[in-house]
């Protein structure tokens, strides 16, 4: 199935997760249903609280019901900022038209927890080698890592900002967002990563930990660092011109 064509002419998705990524249930108008085959299909909606796979965060999972069907939401692509769920039916077939949504919030509070834990990380690496980091690539899936550009720091380095990553979580602090031009993105977040990779002409969503910069980000965060747990680092592996640190949270 295209994407693109699924997404020709529908209205973009309403993204209710930017406002509130505690919100578990919600309701919303299904716009439209593609089968994949006779058990699986793909679905629009007109908003959603599901996040897609993007960002280095994995897709939500979850489930749209209505009086007469569920189906189970396995994966959620975006595009052309359209949501598009694809998963299959456990009951009867999906109508256009109203419906309920659910997310599986174990897997997205984990989801929550390692990607703000990878933010503060940043803040904390950047912070033990006195310069801004820049990053390369990130994922929060069982297996989570962080990339960053350059030369792998050493390991007592890396053991500090681990340090200081779960001293500032004892602490305490709470999580925001606000909505920015580009312009003002760079003046209030000038120490961010990757500044330069922002699209132009766009409203961006700045995500501020307290105390830490503001980071240009459209993925779920929790609203303070507490709730991450322990942060542990795994192993860093060095490549060319870069290099990841893998992690883990214990709660
Ligand atoms: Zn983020």
């Amino acid at each position: 199935m295209n994407l693109e064509d699924l997404a020709r002419d529908m209205a973009a998705t309403q993204l209710l997760y930017l406002d509130d990524s505690y919100l578990k249930e919600s309701s919303c108008s299904i716009l439209k249903v593609e089968s994949d085959d006779r058990k699986s299909a793909y679905v629009v909606l007109d908003r959603s609280i599901f996040h897609p796979k993007s960002g280095g965060q994995p897709s939500d999972q979850g489930r749209i019901s209505t009086d007469t069907a569920v189906f189970e939401v396995r994966k959620v692509m975006a595009t052309k900022g359209v949501l598009i769920h694809w998963g299959k039916y456990v009951q009867g077939t999906l109508p256009i038209g109203s419906a309920q949504l659910k997310v599986d919030w174990d897997l997205r509070q984990k989801c929550m927890r390692r990607h703000t834990a990878a933010h503060l990380f940043d803040h904390c690496l950047a912070t033990v080698l006195g310069k801004r980091v820049e990053t390369t690539d990130s994922w929060v899936g069982d297996e989570s890592y962080i990339g960053y550009r350059g030369e792998i720091p050493t390991t007592g380095h890396l053991q500090e900002a681990e340090k200081m990553e779960n001293e500032l979580i004892l602490k305490g602090a709470k999580v925001t967002s606000q909505l920015m031009t580009r312009e003002q993105v760079v003046a209030y977040a000038s120490d961010a990563p990757n500044l330069a990779r922002l699209p132009t002409g766009a409203t961006l969503r700045v995500v501020t930990i307290e105390g830490c910069g503001g980071i240009p980000c459209g993925g779920t965060h929790v609203r303070n660092i507490r709730e991450i747990g322990q942060f542990k680092l795994g192993a860093a592996q060095s490549l060319d011109g870069s290099f990841r640190t893998y992690f883990g949270l214990i709660l």
